[in-house]
């Protein structure tokens, strides 16, 4: 549980395995424990905040606490509760990174490190239940032995709202558990279930919309029906995270932020701009935690007026997009509305159109590109490699995931590292020296404006040094070609991060 120093893409690292730098130094670089506050920590993760209003709302006694000071609070409980994002490191990052590194990621090791701790052991024979839940439940199912053998008495995979106090109240009266629960689409809430967090979540996320529209084939979000949270909402959430944690900015949360509001993969621009102008007026700062390159270059202009509205507090902000392939052929097979209201064989030029528009107004992307995706064919990887070329000069970070089944794919077959050709070695090494490129340069940008920063900006370019110096050695070079290009101007200081 951490705040990654207030920087989403610092929270990355912990997708790595343990590395060539030793382990306390890595924590502290890339997780440190979040701050306590009277022994229960100062901010949560959203989807833990809000199954704890949940409970709350349902009449339970809940204390949200975080791992390093669960035994402080075991004594009294009966349910122990256990939020995971990536508990065997199976994601697409930490599958990606293990690999390359030959190692199990940190995630999975502190998830079992949580698990063996004796407080919990001597809690699970005076009768505790143990409940997993969150975006990574997934992967329990994966791993049956472990689950057994840690004592985790049962898994709730999906939205949670309309069910877990029935869970949790038969945990406590020792009725019988499913192993693994998974919820249907009629139990997914409509907005008005939805309980507000009464406590802060980490780095001020509040979530903007659930769901998603376009429907690609390899994504479980897409099978949710979409639903926009009002602003009113929004704002009493933001209003808990200001005066009960202090955070000051907000981390707007949906699949797209660009489609606040809309029903469709237009933008509603008179709820977008409304909602920004007021987040504005309220926070120091902003972030978005994604949004779709197709919406942005669908809408040029409403994307810079919104971009204008947002840098009226800050020079910059960072957003998650997927630019999954640069083959429409892929595009149309699995992901055919990724491009809408484009068609599959334009998604190139959405691509660099939209991260051109994010290039001009200051937003910088960290996108993604799914590796081993069924039916690939080398021309694909090929296309994909051309695409990269066309986007070295837009400021972003651009990570290679290998494919993971879930969604409508969740029956295909894993990409295993075994299976990299030649091709996608060359895709890999072009990614890292994408970011390369940049990454000097949005250190600079992240850490720029506090003293915290200050201190931790030389460590994270020894870092990166290192890696370079290791990439070296095994006969990588990440920063080749790097003279072919110039650099655009760097943005100023933001903000918020
Ligand atoms: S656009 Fe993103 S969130 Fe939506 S279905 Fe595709 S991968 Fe999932």
């Amino acid at each position: 549980m951490s705040n990654y120093h207030r920087s989403e893409f610092v929270g990355f690292g912990t997708c790595a395995p343990p590395n060539f730098i030793p382990d306390e130094l890595y924590k502290w670089l890339f997780f440190p424990p979040i701050k306590q506050v009277d022994d229960v920590p100062a901010a949560a993760p959203y989807g833990l905040r809000k199954v704890e209003a949940q409970l709350l709302s349902e009449g339970f006694s809940v204390r949200t606490v975080s791992p390093n000071h669960l035994k402080n609070h075991l004594a009294e409980a009966k349910v122990l509760g256990i939020h995971v994002m990536d508990p065997f490191g199976l994601g697409p990052a930490s599958s990606t990174l293990a690999f390359i590194l030959n190692k199990e990621p940190f995630l999975a090791k502190y998830f079992r490190v949580l698990l063996s701790q004796p407080a919990v052991k001597k809690a699970k024979k005076n009768g505790l239940k143990i409940i997993v839940g969150g975006p990574g439940a997934w992967q329990c199912q994966i791993r049956p032995k472990f689950v057994d053998r840690y004592g985790i008495d049962c898994v709730i995979e999906g939205e949670a709202e309309k069910f877990v106090g029935k869970i949790f109240r038969a945990a406590i009266e020792g009725q019988p558990l499913p192993k693994h629960y998974e919820s249907s689409i009629e139990e997914s809430p409509k907005l008005e279930e939805v309980p507000e967090i009464v406590n802060p979540s980490v780095n001020g996320l509040v979530e903007i919309g659930r769901g998603c529209c376009r429907g690609c084939e390899f994504c479980s979000v897409t099978l949710r029906p979409l639903r926009w949270v009002p602003m009113e909402k929004i704002l009493r959430e933001i209003d808990v995270n200001m005066k009960v944690g202090g955070i000051e900015g907000a981390i707007l949360h949906a699949e797209d932020v660009m489609l606040y509001g809309s029903k469709n993969t237009l933008p509603n621009g008179e709820k977008l701009i409304k909602l920004h102008e007021t987040v504005v007026k309220k926070c120091k700062g902003m972030v978005w935690s994604h949004c779709s390159l197709a919406a942005v270059a669908a809408e040029p202009k409403l994307f810079s007026k919104t971009a204008e509205i947002i840098k009226q507090k800050q020079s910059w902000w960072g957003v998650e997009i997927g630019i999954e392939t640069g083959s429409p052929r892929l595009i149309g097979k699995i992901m055919h509305v990724k491009a809408h209201p484009f068609k599959p064989e334009d998604w190139p030029e959405v691509v660099r159109t939209g991260m051109g528009l994010m290039h001009d107004n200051g937003l910088v992307p960290a996108g993604t590109l799914i590796v081993g995706t069924p039916e690939e064919k080398e021309e694909d990887v090929i296309k994909t490699m051309d695409l990269l070329d066309d986007l070295r000069g837009m400021r972003s970070l651009i990570v290679p995931l290998f494919f993971v089944p879930l969604g409508r794919l969740q029956r295909e077959d894993w990409f295993k590292g075994t299976q990299m050709t030649d091709l996608h070695r060359e895709l890999l090494i072009k990614c890292f020296r994408h970011d390369y490129y940049w990454l000097y340069d949005l250190m600079d940008m992240a850490f720029a404006g506090s003293w915290q920063g200050k201190v931790l900006e030389p460590f994270f370019k020894l870092f990166a040094y290192i890696v370079k110096f290791k990439a070296r050695q095994s006969g990588i070079s990440l920063t080749a070609g790097e003279q072919a290009y110039i650099r655009p101007q760097k943005l100023g200081v933001p903000a918020c991060s």
